[in-house]
């Protein structure tokens, strides 16, 4: 155990963040207060040390942003101007404390950060919103006004002499922001899990799937639903320990966002990430950068397992003992069939990858097994892609009420699930790694494994397809940004031309 205490930021300045013009914005303020008050709760932050937040200037937003977007994030001084400012952003509300809220997320991520550089605490927590994943260059979007985790490792590049940063991100959405900013920048690695489902989802966009151009960077698309805590420690094991073992951050940032968790509001759309498997990853992290890892607050949206994942996270990075977690006997079809991809490409730059993939295809052989065949890519997104930056150009976006509230009925389901699972936890302080011949016989590649893949992929996938389809034949409402009434008018006015459906014909 550390002598230094762990490190926390919280400051209610960042409450104040709050939509004027809808109160069904999934992203709120109860999200930080909450998750602050269960871990203080549950005593986990009683002989920590709480770092002081402070706004951050531009010179410090700068480093990853240029000075246009601070003055019009700075010149929104009337809800009436924050409304107009997001008409051609996505997924993206505002308010006049806006301003003051990101700065302060940012100023408190650098200091949490600084605090770990200069030997003061042993890993921390800062409870920051906005969150910050989403955005680059001059464009805030989902919910993200300034990229809090790309700031803070750029700052201890430039200011604190870090040599290198790792970036962990579990968030369910892609952190395309922080790939955009620091893509170019061989002295940060990044790693995303996000959902994907072949190009379906949000930013539809092939950039996020996992070929990626650059070494530095790692993405583990999800094609499926309800991956689980053992799949997503599985991946941790076979590529995201081995990179950065041969990367060597002296530093890791997580973004952490629990909305991969297990029924958080997408429910069996969603992910499995039991909250345990949080603490997990966290633990993890920090054997690489012992004293050294810093989880900054994304996304997660249903409170209960917010807060449940939230604690499990902050136990990782204590040190506590954690919930067993069982490594499955095989990963989850669809997201081993992205595993194989990700090896085969990764090893090109990661001699350790090359290693396992041989190891994979000696067992496929042994077990008289066909070989699997590497980059069949689908991509689905090409006309959702099209239709929001169509809708953005013409400065019509949909700015309020994207998701429905959830009813109090599958409130009451979600709960119910998280408790269930809680009652099966057997708390450890040891968590012995799978051997290397667990991790191999998890990649067996066969009959089983691709219809697994299949089925876990395609309801969701077609439930995509379907919504869109639907809002383009005008038997749907609005469709996240796109809305009815201002699409149908700017297609009646000519200036918009109709989208159409996609059909069973894959893009390339
Ligand atoms: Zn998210």
């Amino acid at each position: 155990m550390s002598s230094k205490p762990f490190g926390y930021v919280y400051d209610e300045r960042m409450l104040g963040h709050e939509c004027k013009y809808d109160s069904t914005m999934a992203e709120c303020p109860k999200r930080m207060k909450l998750i602050y008050e269960r871990i203080k709760d549950d005593k986990l932050i009683e002989k920590a040390l709480k770092i002081e937040a402070r706004e951050a200037d531009d010179s410090e937003i700068r480093l990853n942003h240029p000075q246009e977007l601070i003055d019009e994030i700075v010149s929104l001084n009337s809800t009436e101007k924050c409304e107009e400012y997001c008409k051609d952003k996505e997924i993206l509300w505002t308010c006049e404390n806006t301003n003051e809220a990101a700065r302060v997320a940012i100023g408190g991520s650098i200091e949490l950060v600084k605090a770990a550089v200069e030997n003061k605490i042993h890993n921390g927590f800062a409870i920051v919103r906005p969150p910050g994943h989403h955005s680059y260059g001059k464009v805030p979007q989902g919910y993200c006004i300034f990229n809090n985790v790309a700031i803070a490792a750029k700052y201890a590049i430039e200011k604190l002499g870090v040599k290198k940063v790792a970036i962990v991100d579990f968030d369910y959405h892609a952190g395309n922001g922080t790939f955009q900013s620091v893509k170019d920048e061989p002295r940060i690695h990044f790693t995303s899990f996000h959902g994907h489902h072949y190009g379906a989802f949000w930013p539809f966009s092939r950039e996020y799937d996992y070929a990626t151009n650059n070494p530095n960077t790692l993405f583990v698309p999800l094609n499926g639903t309800m991956n689980s805590e053992g799949d997503f420690i599985s991946v941790f094991h076979h590529v995201v320990l081995p990179m950065l073992r041969q990367f060597e951050p002296e530093l890791i940032l997580i973004s952490a966002g629990f909305d991969s968790g297990y029924y958080d509001i997408m429910m069996e759309f969603g992910q499995g990430v039991k909250a345990h498997g949080y603490g997990h990853m966290a633990r993890l992290c920090n054997e690489i950068c012992p004293g050294k890892t810093i989880a900054i607050l994304e996304g997660g949206y249903h409170p209960y397992n917010y807060t449940e994942s939230a604690s499990m996270m902050v136990r990782g990075l204590l040190n506590h003992p954690l919930p067993k977690l069982t490594i499955p006997a095989r990963i989850s079809g669809s997201l081993l069939e992205t595993m194989w991809n990700i090896v085969n490409h990764h090893s090109k730059w990661y001699p350790k990858l090359g290693d396992r993939l041989k190891l994979m295809e000696n067992q496929q052989k042994n077990l008289g097994l066909t070989p699997f065949v590497f980059n069949q890519t689908i991509f689905l997104g090409a006309k959702m892609r099209k239709m929001y930056d169509d809708v953005k150009k013409n400065r019509i976006v949909r700015t309020r009420e994207w998701f429905p509230e959830m009813p109090p009925e599958q409130v009451a389901i979600c709960k119910q699930k998280i408790d269930d699972y809680k009652k099966e936890y057997v708390f450890d302080s040891k968590h012995p790694d799978p051997s290397e011949d667990q991790l191999i016989s998890q990649c067996v590649w066969d009959e089983a494994a691709r219809s697994d893949a299949f089925i876990q992929a395609i309801p969701f996938a077609t439930f995509l397809i379907q919504e869109f389809n639907d809002f383009v034949a005008g038997k749907r409402e609005n469709m996240m940004i796109c809305d009815r009434e201002l699409y149908t008018e700017a297609v009646e006015k000519g200036v918009l031309s109709p989208h159409e459906p996609i059909t069973t014909t894959f893009e390339k």
